[in-house]
């Protein structure tokens, strides 16, 4: 048969990932001629053999690519015939622009776990082992191309050694750009709160490793920045690691070796399991079992623990002592971002950890644990940010750049290229002016790695978010404000490939509303181009807004004066509270803001049942309210619907009574909840269907916070199903407000096609 030769282009996430290597080796096997190189446009490779051995050759380019390789699109085509000798990897002699992707960081391989425990290996208990298959990528690329001059390891000079092994396309670390071993690379130390270096290297494992068992709270620096280390099974340790981290009773995550001891302490599901193992190693959310015995106040009155298992070599080592179970917390003060320097970790931690765990690699970004839950049958991000940004998702379809530059909470920002949205890690609370700096450190970060120019930036409508001001003094780029809860649902039909119109059932704590109030339990329909608001909750009083949102009697006694007027029926838990001052301010309207709110709906049904009367953190009102339901029964409590405006209103003043009014008769939390449930879903359920009749359209989106609440989403997706109803859900973005930034970016794309 005719020999040919093949031009081949390979895009995707092909560079620092043993791409080029692991095309050598399929050219060897198939006895093909020619070479592969890094280019500008990706990977190339001329391939010269007899054609059906190039085609088998393609099929492998795809199929059999290295685990952290994500093949994006193959271009083949033949060109005239060289005839080499060989098959060469060439070293890429281009520098420009590069279009391939970085990967995310990824947890420590299997292979190099096996040299990290053999005594006889060069690496044996090194905590900074590594390979073109694992280890940092995201946190310590300084710039393109993804050079070792380019990334955190610039000023560790590689070993001859390390260097052969770098070298060799053969070698499992050939390019492996973080490479190093205990000769050449970073190393640890362990340092007092006086800022004396108190161990070195092994040392400073066994050190830890001594306290850790002793109580201390350790800082410990890691992939995507420090954490808090602390014993898990130690009840007063994880208690004085709360109080000096003001963190009362949010949920602490913890670290386990394996899967064995993740199984001692949660019920786990197959699918939780392999999230668990998973290259990303991110938080499983998961319910506890009875007996786990770990410290109540690890995550009192919370039914479920966040684990996860090690992805820094280091972390094993943690884990080889006496304490099985490590708090393994964000190393900031609350609401701050995580802390990545030493010097800094060593100021802001002062006063929270006894001793700092440090090593002079160095972390360019900060990234967050990622946190995911499974929920209405598959696995869903709560937080997604180490491990799988910046891993663009697919989008259906191209257009502009475009940069979306998120809401103020959990806040995110994306930027469009082609057919790929870059979402950025979770940043957090831009209030907080160390998010504030992350937030614009990781737009230039993201632009830079993949050559985004954004021709537009679009903003939350409110115009005070630090976002939408940022986004404004960015004087040569034109700007578009996106309203909070369209933006949820664009984003929602953008990863399912979507064009809409859908009808959004958008539930969620706060959205600035163009009518000035506060929106948060809305269905819209629209898609892309536009929406419009269908109905939701109606709009109550919020007294003192803010301060409402941390006490939730005080939103319980405004919807309660709201539902009954001055015969409102005196509840146990009013007792406690000065419940005039706030009859007196909604009567005023004194600092009490509208609200459509779906979250404050939950926190007043909590408060006037008994549960939460003051929050300590955000929707723990919430949470507790759902735990005590243990499921939704047949019964529901009504309400009703009725048309304002051209909208169909849910009349939040009939939940409340119904609520009141079983209370007075002495109903059990647990009944209340369940029929408080069932009542919403069969209420969002009824009123989609009036959309879907009068707008013909069959498909739900639902997004927003709220949605992490479990019983809600999968009873509302259950009865929506049942009425043969599309129903869309997040797939890689969380529902909360993490998959603002894709929505409005998506939708400012929109706005530039119709000119
Ligand atoms: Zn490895
Ligand atoms: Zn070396
Ligand atoms: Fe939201």
């Amino acid at each position: 048969m005719q020999t040919e030769r093949w031009k081949i282009s390979v895009g995707g996430i092909v560079q620092g990932v043993g791409f080029r290597p692991f095309v050598y080796r399929l050219a060897g096997d198939r006895a093909l001629t020619g070479f592969v190189t890094n280019t500008p446009e990706g990977v190339v490779i001329e391939a010269e053999g007899q054609p059906s051995q190039l085609r088998n050759f393609l099929d492998a380019l795809r199929k059999e690519a290295p685990p952290l390789s994500q093949v994006g699109e193959i271009v083949a085509g033949p060109i005239s015939l060289l005839h080499d000798n060989d098959f060469v990897l060439r070293h890429s002699t281009v520098f420009g622009p590069v279009s391939t992707l970085i990967s995310p960081d990824v947890a420590v391989c299997q292979d190099c776990l096996v040299e990290f425990f053999n005594p006889v290996d060069r690496r044996f208990r090194y905590p900074f082992i590594n390979c073109t298959n694992c280890g940092p990528r995201y946190t310590i690329v300084l710039r393109i191309p993804y050079d070792r001059p380019h990334t955190t390891m610039r000023d560790f000079v590689m070993c001859p050694a390390c260097r052969r092994e770098y070298d060799n396309p053969s070698n499992r670390r050939f390019h492996a750009q973080p490479n190093c071993c205990p000769d050449c690379g970073p190393q640890l130390g362990l340092v007092a709160v006086d800022g004396q270096r108190v161990a070195e290297r092994e040392e400073a494992i066994s050190e830890v490793v001594r306290r850790l068992a002793n109580g201390e709270i350790v800082a410990v620096k890691g992939i995507g920045g420090f954490h808090l280390a602390v014993d898990a099974a130690n009840g007063q340790a994880v208690s004085r690691l709360r109080r000096r981290k003001k963190r009362e009773a949010k949920p602490l995550a913890v670290m386990v070796a394996g899967l064995e001891t993740a199984r001692k302490l949660c019920r786990l599901e197959t699918m939780e399991e392999q999230a668990l193992e998973s290259q990303a190693r991110p938080i499983v959310l998961a319910t506890k079992k009875e007996d786990h015995g770990l410290a109540e106040e690890v995550a009192p009155g919370y039914d479920q623990f966040g684990l996860m298992l090690p992805y820094a070599p280091l972390h094993y080592l943690l884990l080889q002592g006496p304490v099985r179970a490590l708090v393994m917390t964000s190393g900031n003060r609350s609401e701050e971002p995580i802390c990545i320097e030493n010097r800094e970790a060593e100021e802001r931690l002062a006063e929270i950890a006894d001793c700092f765990l440090v090593h002079d690699r160095g972390i360019h970004l900060p990234c967050d644990d990622s946190v995911i839950a499974l929920q209405g049958g598959m696995v869903r991000q709560v937080r997604r940010s180490r491990g799988f940004a910046p891993k663009p998702l697919e989008l259906a379809g191209t257009g502009e750049m475009v940069l979306g530059v998120g809401a103020e909470l959990k806040n995110t920002v994306c930027l469009l290229k082609g057919k790929q949205a870059f979402v950025s890690q979770h940043i957090g609370d831009l209030k907080n002016l160390e998010a504030y700096r992350v937030f614009q450190k990781s737009i230039d970060q993201l632009a830079s790695l993949f050559e985004i120019n954004p021709s537009l930036i679009v903003h939350d409508l409110h115009p005070q978010y630090l976002s939408s001001r940022w986004a404004e003094e960015q004087k040569t780029v034109p700007t578009l404000a996106v309203q909070h809860h369209h933006a949820h649902l664009v984003a929602c039909l953008a990863e399912n490939h979507h064009e809409g119109p859908a009808i959004g059932i958008i539930l969620d704590g706060t959205g600035y509303g163009p009518d000035q109030t506060i929106w948060g339990g809305e269905m819209l329909v629209g898609d892309g181009s536009g929406y419009r608001r269908f109905g939701g909750l109606e709009s109550l009083p919020l007294p003192g807004g803010d301060a409402a949102v941390q006490a939730p009697w005080r939103t319980a006694v405004s919807y309660l004066f709201a539902a009954y007027g001055e015969n409102a029926p005196e509840l146990p838990f009013m007792a406690d509270h000065d419940c005039g001052m706030i009859r007196s301010m909604v009567r005023k309207k004194l600092n009490s803001p509208l609200t459509s709110s779906c979250g404050r709906l939950f926190d007043a049904v909590a408060a006037m049942i008994g549960g939460r009367q003051v929050i300590q953190y955000e929707a723990q009102a919430a949470i507790e309210l759902m735990q005590t339901a243990e499921g939704l029964g047949e019964e529901v409590f009504p309400c009703e619907v009725y048309e304002e405006n051209d909208m169909l209103k849910i009349s939040v003043r009939s939940l409340i009574r119904e609520v009141a009014q079983a209370v007075q008769t002495g109903m059990v939390q647990g009944e209340i909840s369940r029929r408080f449930h069932a009542g919403l879903v069969a209420v969002f359920t009824r009123v989609a269907e009036e959309a879907r009749r009068r707008e013909k359209i069959n498909t739900v989106v639902l997004s927003g916070g709220v949605f992490q609440n479990r019983l809600l989403l999968e009873g509302l997706l259950a009865s929506l199903d049942r009425v043969g109803f599309e129903v869309l859900l997040h797939k890689e973005l969380p529902c909360n407000d993490g998959c603002i930034s894709l929505g409005q970016a998506v939708i400012g794309r929109e706005s530039l096609k119709k000119g």
